[in-house]
Parts: C-alpha cells; structure tokens; sequence
C-alpha cells in the first residue's frame, strides 16, 4: 500500500481575544491576557491508501479540528499535510488549497445528516451541485448520474424530487454519502458520522462504508469517540487526549495489548459478551481544559499509575513494538 496522507506535526491554535473593556482595564495594569487554546498539539500520522485510520477519544481532545484541518476546512496553525505526496495545506499564510483538483479528492461527511444538507435543495440539486459546478457532469447526464450514486448507497431513484426532511437519519446520512462521492474523492473523513443514528442503523451505514470502500478504492480517516465502532470499522487506530496522540497501532494490537493507561480506560468501557456482568468503571475526573493543561503528562490527575515524574515530566512518544506507538513513562523502552 502507498502513502496517501502524510500529517506532519500539525497543530491548531485558537486564540481568544480580550473585549474592549479589557483593554481599557489593562490600560491601568496589565490585568487580562488573550486565551490560547491549543485544539490540537504537533500531531503526526500516515494514511496509506485503501486504509481506515480511526481516530478516537473523549469529546473535546481534538479529533474533530484534526478532521477539518486535515479537509482543509480550518487552517492549520503549524505543520503541514500532504496528499499523495503533494503539499496539500500548511499554516496560516501559506498557499494552500490552490489545486482544486485535489480539494475535490479529500471529502467530509458530518455527524447530523440534517444540518448538513441543505434544506431548500431537492436530493438532485445537493447531489449534483458540486460535480456540475466543476464541470464533472453536464446538466444533460446530471439525473442519470445521480440516480447511479443513489443506488450506490441503497436509495432508489425515486427520492431525487423530494427535499432532507422528507428522510430518516439513516437516510439522510446515505445522501450526505451520496454528496461526497459525487466528486469521486480518495480519501473520506468521517466526523462522528454515525453518532447521530440510532443503533440499528449504524450497523447499516457501517457496514455500506465498508462496501464503499471496496466499490470505490476510497480510504477513510474515520473520528469517533466510540472506540467499539472503531474496532469494526479500522485498520488503524490513533488515540488521543487533550490535542495530543498518545497511542497508536493496528486496530488488532490497540484491541489485544493497550498500552497506554488512557486507551486501556476507553476499552474498559466496551461492552463484550465476556464482561457483560462486569461493573463499568469510568475514567475519573473529566478532560482538563486546554486552556490551562495540566504539566507533564496531560492526563496525569486521571491516571491511576500516575507518579512525581508524571506530573513534571512529559512522555515521549515512542514506538513499543513494530508499527505500536505509546507516550507514557511506563514504556519499557
Ligand atoms: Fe499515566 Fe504517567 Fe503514563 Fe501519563 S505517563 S499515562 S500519568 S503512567
């Protein structure tokens, strides 16, 4: 397998500004400061093509900014990503996004299907928008073209005339499918995209990923803070905590050997036929902010081996065994 996507040490900042009010304080003394929030902290990872890279952690560590960062939605304070070996988006001030080609070659399907449609559109129109506007399709061959994607992901032709929320969720979410491979893209980021559905249906869109996946060659980076759905649909798991990676390996050896006292707290919340009668212990304490987190290993006060160096030192991230990535003092290595 190639390297599709390269992330090299990208981070994301968002700084917020102090009011007018403020500044007039500090006129009298330097009493307020900006807030920096640091979303997402020097992450790096490859994607080779035809891979499912999840991504997992609690909400707010970051996965999210990383997945509109990587979709060149949201510019990227430091650090770079390419694309097929091409430099796709860098740092503020930097080109970016200049080949269009390219930007059509990276698509993103989000948490709420319904948001994300547009609800005055007919199902032809949002299909057909972004193939017709760059001149993939003509407006003469646009209703054979998206009656095809349709059926690629399970919905007939006959809904093309009717608007969302005319739709379930499931089949709402199958339109946004639907919208993103319009544009025949490589790689995918799905963003909580089955979070919103009920149970049942999440199997569903599952498993047509899956499918998809082979019918299109597509790769996907796949972010969820469900680490049980990570398990059935990745290859590769990349964990992380508080805007950093702290653990990454195959989705077998994430599941078999955790490492790192962060992912092995998120797979002790994971249902499974053996431990069904097991009492669930969740994480103590919540994310700390990242306006101010804490020193050394970021999750320190909620890490049960944690010890002096813990809290003074931060671990690096260093490679375990082949291919299995871990930031902890504990590392044997
Ligand atoms: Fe826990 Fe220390 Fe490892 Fe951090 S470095 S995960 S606090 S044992």
């Amino acid at each position: 397998m190639s390297k599709i996507l390269e992330i090299k040490n990208i981070s994301k900042k968002f700084i917020k500004s102090i009011d007018l009010s403020s500044k007039f304080i500090n006129f009298f003394g330097d009493f307020y400061r900006e807030e920096i929030i640091h979303a997402v902290d020097n992450v790096s990872f490859d994607v080779m093509s035809g891979e499912v890279v999840g991504v997992v952690g609690e909400s707010g560590c970051g996965k999210s900014t990383l997945g509109r960062m990587v979709s060149g939605i949201l510019p990227i304070t430091s650090g770079k990503v390419d694309f097929k070996g091409e430099h796709y988006c860098g740092f503020e001030g930097t080109s970016y996004k200049t080949d269009i080609n390219l930007n059509l070659k990276i698509q993103m399907i989000f948490q709420d299907p319904f948001s994300s449609l547009n609800p005055r559109q007919k199902i032809i129109d949002i299909i057909s928008e972004a193939p017709l506007h760059h001149d993939l399709i003509t407006k003469k061959n646009k209703k054979s073209f998206v009656e095809d994607i349709l059926k690629k992901v399970g919905l007939g032709s006959d809904v093309i005339e009717r608007y969302p929320h005319q739709f379930s969720g499931g089949q709402r979410q199958r339109i946004g499918i639907a919208r993103a491979l319009a544009v025949s893209p490589d790689l995918i980021v799905c963003d909580e995209s089955i979070a919103a559905l009920d149970v049942s249906i999440q199997a569903q869109v599952i498993n047509l990923f899956l499918k998809l996946r082979e019918d299109f060659n597509l790769t996907y980076l796949f972010i969820s803070h469900d680490i049980g759905v990570i398990q059935h649909i990745a290859d590769k798991v990349v964990v992380m905590y508080l805007g950093q990676v702290v653990e990454s390996a195959s989705v077998k050896e994430i599941f078999s050997k955790p490492n790192h006292p962060y992912t092995q707290a998120l797979l002790e919340g994971v249902p499974t036929l053996d431990t069904k009668r097991k009492v669930y212990t969740p994480i103590k304490g919540e994310i700390p902010s990242p306006l101010d987190p804490p020193t050394g290993c970021y999750f320190h006060p909620r890490c049960k081996f944690s010890t002096k160096k813990c809290i003074e030192e931060k671990p690096l991230f260093s490679e375990i065994s082949p291919g299995h990535f871990s930031a902890c003092h504990l590392n044997k290595n």
